[in-house]
């Protein structure tokens, strides 16, 4: 071009990213809605519109998938989009089998929104494999496993609830939010799809809102990629950023939590002014065995108290700690405490006097003496 171009021309020309080919040894956030087309049409890469895929996805999704011992990964904008996908993969008429104690707002998703789409759905206790071959239909395409379940802690057995699945021509779908790849293998233990809220402790820090479907079957992940291309319930550049540093500490984190999180259930188990401890690590929880054998290394960081007392003494407890925040979500480097109850609503089956704890990675004395100080009777 031999004119000069004017102001306006310039100012978009001159801001053009010039370090394509520059190393930075941290992955750069693309923030680019749309990439570059060849003069003959091809791409340099397999990148041309964000919604399809960009690097800072492909990153993560590769990543994750590797992690959880699957092929394909899809990440979506939050957990609850990974989940939503999940079940529009499925069609008019099927019916799903969900845990009792089901992260809530799945639940709700069911009644509120699938429903209407003509899924039909039980609610079934899957601690107990008959509960689960009983309520089996005709058209049950899908059994949805939560382990350990949200807020009780309940285990189901995934390798079996699997087998069963397949011997009904249906799928096992797992919510894996809670241990992550580091401390279970749904895929290795015979489900066909994964589901993260990668919100919680792949991103680790509180700061981002993001899922994903881990999968191995080839047409499963046909359906689910243009679920999330078409659907378009994609996580932002930024997001994948921020998911992929936490993958990076992600091993390091939930050992060091869990670690505390034993401890601190060890410690509460044994308080006067506390009727129950929910921790499938503790030689108490009812299938204590079940967790050694299925979370090979390691039995998470969330725990739930009963307090002996009743709801206003519950809350005053959990309102007297310093290190654990009140706020919902879990799986941050920092403490959380909530009375699940009063967030879950009138139906919610959850006991008044649960509190539920997302152990951080604070150091183990000051959260015990957090909660040693919170349940004295006497300040
Ligand atoms: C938080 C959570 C979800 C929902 O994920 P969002 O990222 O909040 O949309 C689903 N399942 C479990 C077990 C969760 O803890």
């Amino acid at each position: 071009m031999k004119t000069k171009p004017k102001f306006e021309t310039i100012a978009i020309k001159s801001t053009e990213n010039k370090y394509t080919d520059s190393a930075p040894v941290s992955t750069p956030i693309y923030l680019s809605s749309t990439y570059i087309r060849n003069n003959d049409g091809s791409y340099t890469n397999d990148f041309v519109y964000s919604r399809a895929n960009n690097p800072n996805r492909a990153i993560i999704e590769e990543s994750i998938a590797i992690l959880e011992n699957g092929k394909h990964a899809f990440a979506f904008s939050s957990g609850m989009a990974a989940v939503s996908a999940v079940f529009q993969s499925l069609k008019s008429g099927d019916h799903i089998l969900l845990p009792d104690d089901i992260y809530y707002a799945i639940k709700k998703l069911m009644e509120e929104v699938f429903k209407r789409w003509n899924l039909s759905v039980d609610l079934v206790d899957m601690s107990n494999l008959e509960n689960v071959k009983t309520a089996i239909k005709p058209n049950t395409a899908l059994i949805w496993v939560e382990s350990p379940s949200n807020p009780q802690l309940k285990l189901s057995d995934i390798a079996a609830i699997a087998e069963i699945a397949h011997q009904n021509n249906a799928l096992c779908a797992v919510d894996n939010t809670w241990l992550t790849p580091v401390f279970q293998n749904p895929l290795a233990l015979g489900a066909d799809i994964v589901v993260h809220s990668t919100t919680k402790y792949f991103g680790g820090h509180s700061d981002v809102i993001g899922g994903c479907v881990v999968v191995n079957d080839e047409k499963i992940a046909e359906k689910i990629k243009n679920i999330q291309i078409l659907s378009g319930a994609v996580p932002a550049p930024f997001d994948c950023w921020l998911i992929a540093r936490g993958i990076q500490t992600l091993k390091l984190r939930v050992k060091k939590q869990s670690k505390n999180a034993l401890k601190l259930a060890q410690y509460l188990e044994n308080h006067p002014r506390v009727e129950k401890t929910l921790y499938p690590g503790l030689q108490s929880h009812p299938q204590h065995l079940l967790a050694k054998k299925q979370q090979k290394k390691g039995f998470g960081a969330m725990l739930s108290v009963l307090i002996k007392g009743s709801e206003s003494e519950t809350t005053a407890i959990a309102a007297k700690l310093a290190y654990f925040t009140l706020a919902t979500s879990l799986g941050g480097v920092e403490s959380l405490v909530e009375h699940r109850k009063s967030v879950e609503g009138e139906n919610s089956p959850t006991p008044y006097n649960l509190l539920r704890i997302s152990v951080g990675i604070e150091h183990i004395d000051d959260l015990i003496a957090d909660w040693k100080n919170a349940l004295s009777m006497n300040n």
